[in-house]
């Protein structure tokens, strides 16, 4: 990046622009960092977009709370429209304060999850992730 010439993403010609996943997940700090990791390593994004809230995917799963659905669903459509997003994961984890519930109810969320973003329609690829106990990060 030239400090003293920044350019903006809508400045850049399309295929010269950084690539960008999206990841849906808790507020929890303990798995930024290795969402983060894994997204780029396995998708050679050099940006990750960050839509969290304290358990997502509890509000997700059954569209249940219309209000955080929305901001959601908003910073999703950035990501998918303004940057371009490649892949958008959809997450849940181990001990999570904001959805204590057990894994297997997670991966269910998940599931309902990922229903409701793929009925959004940004024909973005979705994955589904788990991050455990040692904070790695398992595709589901
Ligand atoms: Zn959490």
């Amino acid at each position: 990046m030239d400090k003293k010439h920044p350019v903006k993403l809508a400045d850049m010609k399309i295929d010269e622009r950084p690539s960008f996943a999206a990841s849906i997940c808790c507020m929890d700090g303990r798995i930024q960092l290795p969402i983060i990791a894994f997204l780029k390593k396995k998708y050679g994004v050099d940006y990750v977009d960050i839509i969290s809230e304290p358990g997502p995917i509890k509000y997700l799963n059954g569209n249940v709370n219309h209000a955080v659905v929305e901001t959601i669903k908003k910073r999703v459509k950035i990501s998918a429209e303004k940057h371009r997003a490649k892949v958008i994961a959809i997450s849940g984890h181990f001990d999570c304060a904001g959805n204590p519930v057990d894994k297997r109810r997670q991966l269910a969320q998940i599931e309902g999850s990922v229903k409701l973003v793929e009925s959004w329609g940004y024909g973005l690829q979705i994955i589904r992730l788990w991050v455990d106990h040692e904070w790695k990060v398992r595709v589901i």
